[in-house]
Parts: structure tokens; sequence; C-alpha cells
């Protein structure tokens, strides 16, 4: 049961082993109401509040599949290249866990709703094209919180509470083939499919795939087989990884964990792990030696699935722009590089860069602000960009406000303090705190003027021609007007005055 808790490190792994990865993501479909009742789906309500009789499984019930949610499933498997059926039907997979109150839950078994795509992922200048071996439509379960444990698991708590409200919620799994080949970029590779197929699901408007509230969850496959070997190795299944990071972490930890079972002459035994955050390493969960037998059958209280043609055809004439054909479009209109594209993605500013465009800044300026000033702000309160609280359009008067001139990058920058500070819009702040550029010739002339007076032998340099002496002036003028002056046109003023 103990395997060596020993690692080889990844680098090490790498140069003896070659890793295939796989990935079952579950998506919680933005549906108004559940997969088989008139239920809302909502997240964070008052326990055990949106259920009903159908949902909690009592006697006498009967289910309804829910149009919109196969309609979405349809998006998806559409989107994802996949072929979608024409007859299909739900199954009944039995098993007892005390958050499914059926002790059943309906899904789909040998008759998925889509098979057999494709997703591409683009990763350090390669593409990578990730095979979907199903895209099927389920309901999800409740919820179990155990209470009094130090870890939140079972063991050890003193009792558990039951909330139904998410039992019912349609659910969709995507699960990909094998994806082999990918070598020393496994890890990323893992990340960047759930990372591109988290953007995708959210173009098509299918889920909020919020991660941290659990809408995208992922199981991910790891296995690992000497270098040149004919057969994979024994695969181990990583339960319920919800973030980007852990997704690539998983990956790598089971890598490294897996190349020191096989070096020890041990063989990797199959079973579900669980991923620790707080150290990113995985321990064993439950074996997967013995097929678990969930006795399906097809689904007797629901009648099958069967999508007319003419509504498939109209479902995938209504898809929107996908992410990466944006993304590519994109960098055509703004001009950039894969390498300054990729920066901004990675930055999370893609969108708000979009958006700052939209309202009416130039790409290089968005760019500008977003990914210098912005970042590090965010950086150092250690949130993401979109946490940021500005909004794009803000960006965008700010840049707007630069290039009038009203404002200079310093201002600017100041002003982009105020506006994250809570002190209101941009041109409230310039107001307020009277933020504006010097370039009215009164008030900058006298600076000028007092300027050339304090400093006679500058002044004469200048006379005799040199004009480089100037900066000095100009330096004098900024500092008496707090940085508020515009410097080219002092430096006008004090050339008209002196030459
Ligand atoms: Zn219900």
């Amino acid at each position: 049961m103990t395997q060596a808790a020993e690692l080889v490190s990844f680098d090490e792994a790498m140069a003896r082993y070659e890793p295939v990865i796989g990935l079952e993501t579950h998506v919680e479909l933005g549906t108004a109401t559940k997969m088989f009742c008139g239920c809302p789906t909502v997240f964070g309500a008052e326990p055990n509040s949106a259920v009903c009789p159908v949902c909690l499984g009592l006697p006498g019930s009967l289910p309804v599949a829910n149009r919109a949610a196969i309609e979405y499933t349809i998006r998806i498997g559409l989107a994802l290249n996949c072929s979608i059926a024409s007859w299909c039907r739900f199954a009944r997979k039995n098993y007892f866990y005390p958050d499914m109150p059926k002790n059943f839950q309906i899904s789909q078994y040998d008759e998925p709703l889509c098979t057999d795509g494709w997703l591409d992922v683009s990763v350090e200048g390669q593409v990578f094209r990730v095979g979907i071996e199903r895209v099927h439509l389920e309901e999800d379960t409740g919820k179990s919180l155990h209470v009094g444990g130090a870890t939140g698991r079972i063991h050890g708590a003193d009792y558990s509470l039951v909330d139904y409200n998410r039992a019912g919620i349609p659910l969709v799994e995507v699960v990909t083939k094998p994806v082999a080949g990918t070598g020393s970029l496994a890890p990323v590779v893992a990340r960047a499919y759930v990372t591109e197929l988290r953007d995708l699901l959210r173009a098509l408007g299918v889920s909020d795939v919020r991660m941290e509230e659990g809408s995208l969850r992922c199981d991910v496959n790891t296995s690992l087989a000497p270098r040149g070997a004919a057969q994979w190795g024994t695969r181990t299944e990583t339960k319920n990884v919800n973030s980007l990071r852990s997704v690539e972490r998983a990956v790598r930890f089971e890598i490294e964990r897996q190349a020191a079972v096989l070096d020890s002459g041990s063989r990797v035994v199959q079973e579900t792990r669980h991923l620790h955050e707080d150290t990113g390493t995985t321990t064993a969960g439950r074996s997967k030696e013995e097929a678990q037998d969930y006795r399906y059958f097809p689904e007797p209280d629901l009648v099958p699935i069967a999508p007319e043609r003419d509504w498939v055809e109209q479902i995938r004439a209504s898809l929107p722009e996908f992410p990466a054909a944006r993304r590519a479009r994109l960098q055509a209109e703004w001009g950039l590089s894969d390498l300054d594209m990729a920066a901004l993605a990675n930055a999370g500013a893609l969108d708000l860069v979009a958006q700052t465009v939209s309202a009416g800044a130039s790409p290089a300026e968005a760019r500008k602000w977003w990914l210098g000033e912005l970042a590090r702000h965010a950086n150092e309160a250690g949130v993401d960009l979109s946490a940021l609280a500005v909004t794009p359009a803000q960006v965008a008067r700010v840049s707007e406000l630069v290039s009038a001139k009203t404002l200079n990058d310093k201002l600017a920058r100041q002003v982009l303090e105020a506006v994250l500070a809570g002190e209101g819009e941009p041109d409230d702040v310039v107001a307020a705190r009277g933020l504006a550029v010097v370039n009215d010739d009164g008030a900058l002339s006298a600076a000028v003027d007092a300027a050339i007076a304090a400093n006679p032998d500058v002044a004469a340099k200048i006379r005799e021609g040199k004009v480089a002496a100037a900066g000095a002036l100009i330096g004098e003028v900024m500092k008496a007007t707090r940085g508020q002056a515009d410097a080219g046109r002092a430096r006008e003023l004090i050339l008209e005055r002196l030459t």
C-alpha cells in the first residue's frame, strides 16, 4: 500500500521515462435550472434551500431532461470538433454515497452525446492536438461537510452535514484521449489544455468556469514508462484539482514520484490520489485495482435524446469566435510578435487590453499601462490584474488625458494610484487633486522667468548657443510646478527668451 516517498528530480525522470497524461474535466453548466427538475442552480445559497422531490430522489418523483443543458452540451461538443450522436440515452450509475440522495447518478455510459473531437493547445511555440474521447452529460452530486476534524476530511470528524443544493445541477464531463509525445512539457501541456478549455467554455457562455468555486474541476491522469517501451505505464488519477497551477503541479509531482517507484523496481499502483495544495504533493486515495461495478443500465425514467440535425446545425451556426481565433485576430490587429502576445496572455491581460482598446486607447498605450504600472500594483497586492479596482474604461480615459497633454506619464501614474485607492473616476481625481499639467502660458511663463532669474550662469550658456543647458532650467521649472509643467512647452519658452 505505502510506496516510496522519495522523489526523482523532474529532469532526471525525464531523461529515462516518457509520460502520458489524460484529463477529465467536470463543468457545471450555467443553466437557470437543474438537469432534471425546476430547482434553481445557485452557488452559496442557504443549505438545502434549492431542492425538491425530484433532486432529493423522493419515491414517485420523475425526472425530465433540461433542454438548455442538452443544447449547451452540443455547443461544447461542436466547439471541440466532436461528432454529435443522433440518438443516445442516459444511464443509471449505481453507487451509494451520502451526498447522492437517489443512491444512483443519472449519467451517460456507452452512449455519450458527443464523441471523437480535438482541441489544439499552443505551448512554447508548439501546437499539441489533444484528442477528445467524449463529452457527456450527467447530474452533479450534493456536498458533504465534515465538521470537527483538522483536515476537513471524514476521518477524525465529529459529524457530517450534507447540502443537496448542488445535487442535480447539470454537469458536463470532457474526457481527453491519452496525450503522449509531450515529453518534459507534459505538466505545461496539461495546464495549457485546461486553460484553453476554460477560455473556450467561457466564450461559449455555457458556464462561469470558476475553478475556485468548483464549477470547473479536473481529474488529472498521469503514467510513466521507460523511454522506448512498447507499452504505456500504469496511470494514477489525481482527483478534483481546482486551480490551473495545481494541474501543472499534479502532473509534475506524479512524474517525480512514479519515477522513484519505477527506479526502485516496484510497480505503480492504479489508484486515485489527492493533491495537497499547501505542499504540491499527492497521497494515495482509493485503489482502483479492482474495477468498480456501477451496474450501469439505460435510465428507464427518461426518453432517449435524439437531437434533430437541423437543430444541431443551427447551434453550429450560432457558435461565437473561439479564443484561439480571437487571439490570432487581435495579434494581427495590434501588430504584436508571438512573444509579446504570449506575455499578454500569461499576465492575464488579454481581455483587459482588448477592452481598454475598445474603450478608445491605442493598443500600445493599453499594453503599456496594464503590463507596466498596473501589473506592478497587482504584484504588490498579490492579486490578479483583473482583481484590481480599476476598469478598462478608466485606463482608457487616463490614456486619453495623456494624449491630450492634460496629464504627463508621472501625473497619470498618480491618477491611476488614486483610482485604485477608490478616489473615483480619473477626471474627478484630476480635479480634486489639481493634477493637470500646467500648460497655460501665464503660469508657465512665470515659472520660466523665475528659473532664468535664479540661474544667470545657465542662462548665459544658452545665450552662447549651448542649447543642451536648457535641461537644467526645465528641471527647475518642473520642480517649481511640482512636476505638473508640460516639459516640451517649458523648453520652447526658455529657448524663445534666450536664443
Ligand atoms: Zn429539484
